[in-house]
């Protein structure tokens, strides 16, 4: 066990890849074996292979990391702390009675645990196309200057490890300046409103300088206001002057075109959770706060052997296996972090008015899941 101030809130019960080899909970060197047959492959334009090294074999000692073990971290949960929090959770909707809170009768609590195991990892996507903007006489970082480097020796600062991110940038010595091909180095084009006119036939007469109006079984001939009695107007697409500035080139005639990186940092997640027998909604156990057991993080990580629960030592061998596959033909990975945490999850079924309820108190912030509350009313507001 190593104390880790770095983590926020979190309990110094983390075990650590790189924790002291004395420390109580860490597995005895005997216990260490190596993995052998995964080899990973990484593109790096050379293609290499990264073999495990031995010292980050890691076997859980299983009579120290028993699951009745793990599971002692996990405070247990009472009848008062259990309605306390039903009562909270009730007083802060706006819709809720809290009669059934103070009066329900708590029958069973059944407290469970699940296991949720997580593979983090942190990629960089290098994408590169053509791209222009006009061009206003500036220096031309062309092939003049050298060859253009290959996307992945271009030296960009990235964001710190897990934190997403995107950047743009120029290719140095890709640039070049051609004529627009919009205008055809002209700047300017004429205007399709008019064809280059800069007056149009007035809609309101439809070019008749006059308008006419039935009056009375009569019929009026009046004055066209709108074009003054001219049955032309003057072009509102060009304001009257026939051409239109090139939106493209923005009149500049010429076009600086170069070469655009797009780099791109994702954070991608694996997540597994344990089965149960439970009702409980798995997206809930996906944003509740966990109680972490292991934490692992490295450049890449191993899959984990010998956890007390055989299926998660299989989705950490999953789950590395499929981000390896996914992201290190098309991307390069920067950073991977696997961790375990343990969710509570206590069941608690209660009586009200001669029926049975339940509610759920979950995650290590306690929060409260209650579907069939027997007092609620609509007071319009949206029940979440
Ligand atoms: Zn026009
Ligand atoms: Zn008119
Ligand atoms: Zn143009």
């Amino acid at each position: 066990m190593r104390m880790d101030p770095e983590q926020n809130g979190e309990k110094d019960t983390t075990l650590d890849l790189d924790s002291e080899p004395e420390s109580p909970l860490t597995p005895p060197a005997d216990l260490l074996e190596p993995l052998g047959h995964y080899e990973w492959t990484f593109c790096d334009h050379s293609r290499k292979k990264i073999v495990p090294p031995p010292d980050v074999m890691r076997k859980f000692s299983e009579q120290r990391n028993s699951p009745v073990l793990l599971e002692c971290r996990i405070p247990r949960m009472t009848e008062d702390m259990a309605r306390n929090m039903l009562r909270s959770f009730v007083h802060s909707k706006c819709c809720y009675g809290n009669r059934a809170a103070e009066e329900l009768v708590i029958q069973e609590l059944k407290q469970q645990t699940f296991y949720r195991y997580r593979l983090e990892t942190f990629n960089e996507t290098r994408l590169s196309e053509w791209n222009f903007e006009p061009y206003t006489n500036n220096l031309v970082d062309g092939p003049q200057n050298g060859s253009s480097p290959r996307l992945w020796d271009i030296n960009v600062q990235g964001p710190l490890m897990f934190q997403e991110d995107t950047k743009k940038c120029r290719v140095p010595h890709s640039s070049l300046v051609k004529e627009c091909h919009k205008c055809h180095g002209r700047g300017r084009y004429k205007c399709s409103g008019c064809h280059g006119a800069g007056r149009m036939r007035c809609v309101t007469c439809s070019g008749a300088k006059h308008k006419t109006k039935h009056q009375k079984h009569q019929k009026h001939q009046k004055r066209c206001q709108m074009c003054s009695g001219t049955g032309r107007k003057r072009c509102s697409t060009c304001s009257g002057r026939g051409n239109k500035t090139c939106a493209t080139c923005q009149g500049e005639k010429k076009l600086l075109h170069f070469i655009q990186l797009l780099i791109t940092w994702k954070n991608n997640v694996y997540e597994f959770i344990s089965e149960h027998q439970s009702k409980f909604p798995r997206e809930l156990l996906s944003k509740a706060i966990g109680e972490n057991i292991f934490k692992d993080e490295n450049t890449l990580v191993y899959p984990l052997v010998g956890f007390p629960y055989p299926e998660i030592s299989l989705a950490s061998q999953r789950a590395i296996a499929e981000h390896n596959a996914a992201f290190t033909s098309t991307s390069r990975i920067l950073q991977q972090r696997q961790t375990i945490e343990l969710i509570p999850v206590t069941e608690v079924h209660y009586q009200y008015a001669g029926k049975t309820y339940l509610y759920y108190v979950y995650g290590m912030e306690n929060k409260v899941h209650a579907l069939d509350y027997p007092e609620r009313y609509c007071c319009g507001c949206t029940i979440i």
